[in-house]
């Protein structure tokens, strides 16, 4: 038999209604804060998300889906969203306005990764970027735009963590106490950050295996590093949040694991999933923009794991909506007519459903049941002949027989 590719998942009909409920919240939230949506590419050139994500991160280091196309440039499956936004948002001149331009994404992204619970090689996201502000208000803004977006989800027990990484400048001091601080300990960490030692240190704080994260236990800080600047925009976020009721954890360690992050850094946990716990995060990208050739443009976004998110969903979104209408046409002349009835039904609006497999009363009545109808219209040849029809109460089981020329005004009335 043919298999779906390692770490791919199909969304099955029993759980599609909790994919359309996120994505709906997720456009009426974001539409309702101003951003407008937009639509990229599922692939670009590889070099887009080299430069931007980072040569030296996990993503580009050891996740892209990269091939060559046929002229041999090389292409790569998107790995996240922000990177293909400021491309487009470059190229259409988008920035030209001058007011923020805020936008936001919803789809499948890919990476390589070992699958596992929450992890997967093409999951989706719904992601927004904010750009053209570095106002910490438009910090406040989109953060709480995330944590708006899991409470109407009816998300509980969430925790946002938060920290500044500070600017490249605060950073690069901050990254040689650090070496200085790791120096000691080479010998004992992964493989991995033994190597990211001298390609990319910060990263070590973020590495999962529990040896390196005992390691920098103890490790400075980089939040101890910030300058002036980066701590009290630092400081005006955070009295923003605490403004308008936003809980949060200061975290420190909290790096993420894109290099074109600054300042402002955030991830949304539950407790209820195991390793992979980070439902949503993002943060400053102050220099994204440019390093993309574009104009100096201080930026915000985040990006939300659906899957995750999906698995924190209550059962009963999951469910299909039952049809109010069952129509139990049996017999040469009525089924034409019963199914005419069902177009007319599905015409005006109204869930009507039916099953063609069942040909006798027995057995239609039995589908009308386990599809969750409340009504069933039944109409066998003798009902065809008179122009009626018996409508079923499927709960109570009572029946009553109408015509056909008041099936209309019925049925509205059911409704
Ligand atoms: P993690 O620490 O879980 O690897 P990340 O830092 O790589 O996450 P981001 O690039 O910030 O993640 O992506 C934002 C969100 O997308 C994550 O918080 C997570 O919910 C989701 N996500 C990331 N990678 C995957 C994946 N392979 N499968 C499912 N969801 C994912
Ligand atoms: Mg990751």
């Amino acid at each position: 038999m043919l298999r779906s590719i390692k770490g791919l998942k199909d969304i099955l009909p029993q759980q599609t209604p909790q994919w359309r409920y996120m994505e709906t919240i997720a456009h009426t939230l974001a539409t309702q804060s101003g951003f407008s949506e937009i639509r990229i590419p599922i692939f670009e050139f590889t070099e887009l998300y080299a430069r931007s994500i980072g040569g030296s991160t996990d993503i580009v280091e050891k996740e892209m889906y990269t091939f060559p196309d046929r002229d041999g440039s090389s292409l790569t499956l998107r790995p996240e969203g922000t990177a293909g936004v400021v491309r487009a948002v470059l190229e259409h001149h988008l920035l030209d306005s001058p007011s923020t331009r805020k936008l936001y994404y919803l789809g499948p992204m890919f990476r390589h990764e070992r699958p596992q619970a929450g992890r997967y090689r093409q999951f989706h996201q719904f992601g927004v970027e904010a750009l053209g502000t570095e106002d910490p208000l438009m910090d406040v803004e989109v953060i709480t735009l995330l944590w708006r977006f899991f409470c109407s989800l009816g998300l509980k027990d969430l925790t946002l963590q938060i920290n500044s990484i500070g600017n490249l400048q605060d950073r690069e001091k901050y990254i040689q106490e650090l070496k200085r601080f790791l120096f000691p300990k080479l010998e004992v960490i992964c493989g991995n950050c033994q190597r990211r030692y001298s390609t990319n240190p910060l990263r070590i704080l973020d590495c999962k295996v529990p040896i390196c994260q005992q390691a920098t236990q103890e490790a400075p800080t980089l939040f101890d590093h910030l300058s002036l600047d980066s701590s009290s925009h630092f400081q005006s976020v955070l009295d923003g949040l605490t403004g308008i009721g936003i809980p949060f954890s200061l975290n420190y360690r909290l790096v993420r694991g894109l290099d074109y992050y600054s300042r402002t850094t955030f991830e949304i946990t539950s407790p209820h999933l195991g390793a992979q716990s980070t439902i949503g995060a993002g943060g400053r990208y102050d220099g994204l923009v440019e390093l993309l050739q574009g104009p100096s443009t201080p930026a915000i976004g985040f990006a939300v794991g659906l899957e995750r998110v999906a698995l924190l969903l209550p059962e009963q979104i999951s469910f299909p909506q039952p049809p109010l209408f069952f129509l139990a046409g049996f017999g040469k002349e009525a089924r034409p007519i019963a199914f005419k009835l069902l177009h007319e039904l599905r015409e005006l609006g109204i869930r009507a459903d039916t099953d063609y497999k069942s040909t006798n009363l027995k057995s239609l009545l039995r589908s009308a049941d386990k599809l969750g109808a409340t009504y069933s219209i039944i109409m066998g040849d003798d009902e065809a002949r008179s122009k009626t029809a018996i409508i079923r109460n499927m709960t109570t089981k009572t029946q009553e027989l109408i015509t056909l020329e008041e099936i209309a005004q019925k049925v509205q009335s059911l409704n």
